[in-house]
């Protein structure tokens, strides 16, 4: 994987990194838009997502996918994100002016969370292992919690929204992804997992909940971004 600066200044404030990733038989080269100068971690999130979506509709080129505006089925499952993820959407969150209702959601389902036996286990994912992640996943599932984001059925952070949310492109029906369980859900084969790879790349690795905001966040080293690209994509 290659991350090199693109453009020289603009006046805006916003440079472009040329991203070359290869990895088996798939490349994809794209240029993404990043804040110029010293950055922060969380802040070239953004464009891992547009990275994130050129690489889900390479892999989705010719295929049938279900998925639409409006469908939200798939918005009732255990999210894992990094840390530089979880800081991104979190300051995304405070900035917005349902803020307060988003905090009020959360809230309802970490009571659910916690009513059920697994508020520590979503708390402390970063410390499980893959076996438990699945038996997690499974047990969030069948409690039906939706997304603090989720507005009638409507994702309202999707320009925003984690990695491993973009990655979750489905050829199977709709109702299939309501039915816990029934594993007959098909998706769209990717290259590899960007979410994943980010996950293990990060400064601090590892999952967290989308629903439990990190207790810091202006700790971060900065960086350019192109570093930062180059760190956190290291290993596609
Ligand atoms: S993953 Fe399933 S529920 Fe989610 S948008 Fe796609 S088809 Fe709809
Ligand atoms: S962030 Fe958006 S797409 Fe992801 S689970 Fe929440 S509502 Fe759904």
């Amino acid at each position: 994987m290659q991350a090199l600066p693109q453009s020289p200044a603009s006046s805006d404030g916003i440079g472009r990194v040329r991203v070359s990733l290869a990895t088996g038989g798939f490349s994809l080269e794209t240029i993404v838009e990043v804040p110029r100068g010293d950055v922060a971690e969380h802040e070239v999130v953004p464009a891992l997502g547009l990275i994130a979506d050129s690489i889900v509709s390479a892999a989705s080129r010719g295929l049938d996918v279900s998925c639409r505006p409006g469908c939200g089925a798939c918005c009732r499952q255990l999210v894992p994100v990094s840390l530089p993820e979880l800081r991104h959407i979190t300051a995304v969150w405070a900035a917005r002016g349902d803020a307060d209702e988003i905090a009020a959601r959360r809230d309802h389902a970490q009571r659910r969370l916690r009513d059920n036996g697994l508020a520590g286990a979503v708390s402390g994912m970063t410390a499980l292992d893959a076996r438990e992640m699945a038996s997690l996943a499974r047990r969030y599932m069948d409690l039906g919690i939706a997304c603090p984001f989720l507005v009638d059925e409507r994702c309202t952070i999707h320009d925003q929204r984690p990695l491993s949310c973009r990655e979750y492109a489905v050829t199977t029906p709709p109702e299939e992804c309501a039915r816990p369980g029934r594993r007959l859900v098909r998706r769209v084969p990717l290259p590899f997992s960007l979410s994943g790879v980010v996950r293990r790349n990060a400064s601090e690795p590892g999952w967290r909940s989308l629903i439990c905001p990190p207790s810091h966040i202006d700790e971060e080293l900065r960086s350019r971004a192109a570093t930062w690209l180059r760190r956190l994509l290291g290993a596609a």
